[in-house]
């Protein structure tokens, strides 16, 4: 895949992908709770990023709010240079689908789904096109190493190649932003080096992706690592070389 075919439509590559500005998040309790305190960050098309920090520190929270499953309590979010805080629920949703790839700890496959149609409900939802679907979802299996199975049932397959999968589903829109929460966490350690490896591909080709996690040899793959704790972060290692 070429960097080229990565670029979403209508993002400038010079447009930060993520742009925050003192956005925070506070839950109102009892107790009140500040899940996240203001934080500016940017995060620029090609970087490969990873977030780590201890349970309880943000993390999930961090990741909501990036994926518009959340909205900060304050402060500004743009993804693509657009105001997602201006957005109506609906353009949210849409934006998601278009721009944001998921990967979760727990591949939230549909077990008796082949895995070509649980690439394929990825385009469903979004709205794609039907004509050319099948043909799209074969390809990021190929990409991700597993044009070969297709057809097969995720419940017949193993954890590494379960994870390629809902990898594939996330890429088959094209987002501009894959979001991976603890994608290893499930995985052991040779099948999870596999899945890293396939994240390095990934970012050799221009894709732009953050990784949480708070396994140190998974963060430390990525170009750029960004320390959550207690709400706040801190933003160490240089942006990636353009
Ligand atoms: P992590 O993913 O790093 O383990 P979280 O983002 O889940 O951390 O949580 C950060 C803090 O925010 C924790 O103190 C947690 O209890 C609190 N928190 C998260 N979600 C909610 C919520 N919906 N309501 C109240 N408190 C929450
Ligand atoms: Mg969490």
């Amino acid at each position: 895949m070429s960097g080229a075919e990565t670029d979403p439509a209508g993002a400038d590559r010079d447009t930060p992908v993520i742009r925050l500005r003192g956005a925070f998040r506070t839950f109102p309790g009892p107790p009140p709770v500040t899940a996240l305190h203001p934080l500016d960050l940017e995060v620029a098309r090609g970087e490969y990023a990873a977030v780590i920090g201890p349970s309880g520190s943000g993390k999930s929270t961090f990741l909501n709010l990036l994926g518009l499953l959340d909205r900060p309590s304050g402060g500004t979010y743009e993804l693509d240079g657009i105001d997602t805080g201006a957005l109506s629920e609906a353009r949210r949703t849409a934006l998601r689908g278009r721009r944001i790839g998921f990967v979760f700890q727990s591949f939230h496959l549909l077990p008796y789904r082949t895995a070509l149609e649980n690439v394929m409900l990825a385009q469903v939802y979004n709205g794609s096109a039907r004509a050319g679907r099948a043909e799209a979802a074969r390809r990021v299996l190929d990409q991700v190493g597993l044009g070969h199975r297709a057809e097969a049932l995720p419940s017949r397959m193993s954890g590494g190649e379960r994870q390629r999968v809902a990898v594939a589903r996330a890429l088959v829109n094209r987002p501009s932003l894959l979001l991976c929460d603890e994608p290893t966490g499930n995985l052991d350690s040779a099948t999870a080096l596999r899945v890293m490896e396939l994240f390095e591909e990934l970012h050799g080709s221009g894709l732009t992706l953050l990784v949480i996690t708070h396994d140190r040899e998974v963060a430390e793959r990525a170009r750029r690592t960004i320390t959550i704790r207690d709400g706040r972060l801190s933003a160490t290692g240089a942006a990636v070389e353009r």
